[in-house]
C-alpha cells in the first residue's frame, strides 16, 4: 500500500484545502456521504441562528419584505444556476426533487399533448419511477417504458411526450450522456427531464449548452443545504411561458397578495412555485451556497476525480483478495463523485466502517457507496478509509453480530 505521506501532501497543495474549515465536522470522522447528505457549512448554523434572532424572532411577519424571504425561492435558484449551467432566471428552489418532478413531468406532458409515452431509465433512482409511474397510472391514454441505456435510439420516436434520466446513477455514479440524449429526444420533437442531484455541486453541469428543457436536483448532497433541504427546478427560458403548473398555487400566482380568486401564473420561472416556501431550510441552503460563489467547479471536479481515482487505487488489493466488485467506472470521465464496490456481506461491512468512523452508505442488495465531496474531504482520507477497510476485512470484524442488525434507513 501507498505511504499515507503521499496523500497528506496532496491536501498540503489542494487549491481547495481551504474550504474544509468552512464545515462542522467531527474530529477524525471520515465523512465519505456526502453524496446522501452533505456535511453543514458553520455559514449555515450561523444563519439559521441569525434568522431565528433577528428576522423571526424580532421582526416577524415583516421579515417577509424586510429581509425578503419572499424572494429566497429566487435567489438561492439563481446562486445554483451558474453550477448547472443555467440562466439566473431558470432556475428556482423549491419544495422536494419528487414533487418538482412530478411538476415538471406534468408540464412536459402538457406542452405535447398530442403524445402519449414518457420514457424513464431502468436502475434509476425508485422515486423518479415511481413519479413516473404515478403519472402514467392518473391518465389511461399514457404509457411509460422503462428501458435501458441501448434501448433508447429505437425506442425514442414520434409518440414520444417526455425522456427523463439520471444524470448520474445513483448506484453506479456512472455518467449519462447528458448532450447525446437530449439531442436525441428532440430530433423525435420530445422534450428532456434531467435528474442532476448526484451532479449539481459536484461536476459542471451545462444545461443550457446541452439545451436541456428540463431539470431537478436536490439541495441537502453535494449543494449541502441541509436534511431535506428544498430542491430545485430548472425551466428552459423558451417554455416560461407555456408552462400551465398542475400545482397551481398561490406562490406561482402572478400576484399572490392581490387574493384574487382567479388563477393566474406568474411569468417565468416563478410560475412552477406552488405553496409558502419553507424559510428555515431556505436559509440554510441559501448560506452553503454562498461557499461555491468562491469554488472553482473546474476544480472541483478535478480533485472529485482525483479523489475517486485514488480509492479505487487503493482498494484494487483488497477486492482481488476479499472479493469486492468494482460497479463503478475506472475511467474517472465516466464517473461522478462516488465510488460503489459490491459485497455480498455489504451491509455488515458498512456497518463495521462506520463504527471505525468511516461513514459511506449501503444500497440493496449489495452496494457500499463512497462518496466524494471536494469541498471538505482530503486526500489522507481516502487512505484512511482504505487502511480501516483492509482492517475490517482482514480481522472479519464484520461478521459480529451487532453489525448484523438492519435499520430504517441506510
Ligand atoms: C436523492 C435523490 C432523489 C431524492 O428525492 P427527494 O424527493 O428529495 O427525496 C431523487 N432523485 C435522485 C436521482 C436522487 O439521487
Amino acid at each position: 500500500m501507498r505511504q499515507r505521506l503521499e496523500y497528506e501532501e496532496l491536501d498540503r497543495i489542494d487549491p481547495l484545502a481551504r474550504f474544509r474549515r468552512e464545515f462542522i465536522l467531527p474530529d477524525g470522522l471520515v465523512y465519505l456521504d456526502g453524496n446522501s447528505l452533505g456535511a453543514p457549512p458553520r455559514g449555515a448554523r450561523e444563519r439559521i441562528l441569525k434568522l431565528l434572532d433577528e428576522e423571526w424572532g424580532r421582526d416577524l411577519v415583516q421579515s417577509w419584505n424586510r429581509h425578503d424571504w419572499i424572494g429566497l425561492p429566487q435567489k438561492v435558484g439563481a446562486a445554483i444556476a451558474p453550477l448547472i449551467g443555467a440562466g439566473r432566471d431558470e432556475v428556482i428552489a423549491a419544495d422536494s426533487t419528487s414533487v418538482n418532478l412530478f411538476k415538471l413531468l406534468i408540464a412536459a406532458l402538457r406542452l405535447r399533448s398530442s403524445r402519449r409515452s414518457i420514457i424513464a431509465l431502468a436502475g434509476d433512482f425508485p422515486t423518479d419511477l415511481y413519479i413516473a409511474q404515478g403519472v402514467a397510472e392518473s391518465n389511461s391514454d399514457l404509457k411509460l417504458r422503462i428501458v435501458e441505456k441501448e434501448e433508447l435510439e429505437t425506442v425514442v420516436d414520434a409518440g414520444t411526450a417526455v425522456v427523463m434520466m439520471n444524470h448520474v446513477n445513483f448506484r453506479t455514479g456512472a455518467i449519462n450522456d447528458m448532450a447525446g440524449v437530449t439531442a436525441l429526444a428532440h430530433r423525435h420533437g420530445a422534450l428532456v427531464i434531467w435528474d442532476l442531484c448526484h451532479s449539481a455541486g459536484v461536476m459542471p453541469v451545462e444545461l443550457n449548452v446541452c439545451h436541456v428543457d428540463f431539470a431537478v436536483g436536490c439541495g441537502y448532497k453535494y449543494l449541502n443545504g441541509g436534511p431535506g433541504a428544498p430542491a430545485f427546478l430548472f425551466a428552459a427560458r423558451q417554455h416560461h411561458d407555456a408552462i400551465h403548473p398542475l400545482i397551481s398555487g398561490w406562490m406561482g400566482h402572478a400576484e399572490p397578495f392581490e387574493f384574487d380568486s382567479r388563477y393566474r401564473p406568474a411569468a417565468g420561472v416563478r410560475r412552477n412555485l406552488s405553496g409558502t416556501p419553507p424559510i428555515l431550510s431556505l436559509a440554510a441552503l441559501d448560506a452553503a451556497l454562498e461557499l461555491f460563489k468562491h469554488a472553482d467547479m473546474h476544480l472541483v471536479r478535478e480533485k472529485s476525480m482525483r479523489l475517486g481515482d485514488a480509492f479505487i487505487e487503493l482498494t484494487a488489493p483488497l477486492r482481488d483478495e476479499f472479493g469486492f466488485g468494482l460497479i463503478s467506472p475506472a475511467d474517472a470521465h465516466r464517473r461522478g463523485s462516488q465510488v460503489a464496490l459490491t459485497h455480498p456481506e455489504g451491509f455488515a461491512i458498512m456497518q463495521a466502517l462506520i463504527a471505525r468512523g468511516v461513514v459511506g452508505d449501503f444500497r440493496a442488495p449489495d452496494i457500499l457507496r463512497f462518496g466524494f465531496s471536494p469541498l471538505y474531504n482530503r486526500y489522507a482520507e481516502v487512505w484512511d478509509a482504505a487502511r480501516r477497510l483492509e482492517e475490517i476485512m482482514r480481522q472479519r470484524e464484520w461478521a459480529r453480530p451487532e453489525f448484523n442488525l438492519q435499520r430504517a434507513v441506510t
